[in-house]
């Protein structure tokens, strides 16, 4: 079955090493040609965040991963959703698929920061000072847990088989990772990744400390969602964009402790009291 044989120890290893790789790379690129000045000392932010991402992966391989990967199994088994009932040709399905996972990530991302008890725990992928690829696997343990549901929803209702599922989960990590970095590309290179993919500039002006410009930008991997929706934004200079989140300037606030609890905490107490406006 094509499952266990994507979702297997060297499929596993080979995907770990590919990201980590990757990680390596921009990191380095990061130091070469920074895009924007650092606010907090890296080697701190990078315990920090990589602490934080080694306790969200756990979460992700006990429950994300065993739960989607089955239900992307029993979808194809059964021919449950949306696309098996199209009877298309299986390439153009799986193209199908991973263009609906895509887009209904999109949905998610937007729920995330409209709907307070979800904006909470993603407020602490925001609360980072700083934006690199480290940020980019720094999501406390109970978004991920909370984006379980929502992931076996996308793949029951679309029909995503365990194939479409895993590319597109590849593709996003490694898309992560990129537009998150903090590598100055070549403003023509950056402008013609802009055509279709999320690149670091634009997801730069996501992580603002202004409500108006975060509300913006908010695919994960292709940036067409948003050029639908109206909501692309690419007229900010990285000069003028302040990362983080108001009310929490100080690195203090955001140490490894209090972004533990910062989810449990009472919204007012950092500065978020207001319900995040809706579009
Ligand atoms: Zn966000």
């Amino acid at each position: 079955m094509s499952t266990r044989r994507e979702a297997g120890p060297l499929g596993f290893w080979l995907g770990a090493g590919l990201a980590a790789a990757v990680f390596s790379l921009l990191t380095l690129g990061e130091r070469r040609r920074p895009l924007r000045p650092s606010v907090e000392p890296k080697r701190r932010r990078l315990a920090r965040n990589l602490a934080v991402a080694a306790v969200s992966a756990a979460v992700v391989q006990v429950c994300d991963r065993p739960l989607t990967r089955r239900a992307a199994a029993l979808v194809e088994r059964r021919r449950w959703g949306l696309l098996p009932q199209a009877r298309l040709p299986r390439g153009m399905a799986d193209a199908l698929a991973f263009l609906l996972l895509d887009y209904t990530l999109w949905v998610w991302h937007v729920l995330l920061h409209r709907w307070m008890p979800l904006w909470r725990l993603h407020a602490v992928h925001h609360a980072d000072l700083d934006l690199d690829a480290s940020t980019g696997v720094r999501f406390h343990p109970l978004e991920l847990l909370a984006s379980v549901p929502w992931r076996v929803a996308q793949v029951v209702l679309i029909g995503a088989g365990p194939r479409a599922l895993s590319r597109w989960q590849s593709a996003l990590l490694l898309s992560v990772l990129f537009h998150h970095s903090n590598v100055r590309l070549p403003l023509a290179l950056e402008r013609f990744l802009a055509l279709l993919l999320v690149t670091p500039r634009q997801h730069g002006i996501h992580h603002s400390v202004v409500e108006e410009e975060r509300d913006s930008n908010w695919s994960s991997l292709l940036n067409v969602w948003d050029r639908l929706h109206g909501t692309l934004r690419l007229d900010l200079a990285q000069e003028a964009v302040t990362i983080g989140l108001p009310g929490l300037r100080d690195p203090r606030q955001v140490s490894l402790r209090h972004l533990a609890v910062l989810p449990l905490r009472p919204p007012r107490a950092w500065a978020l009291s207001e319900p995040p406006s809706v579009v």
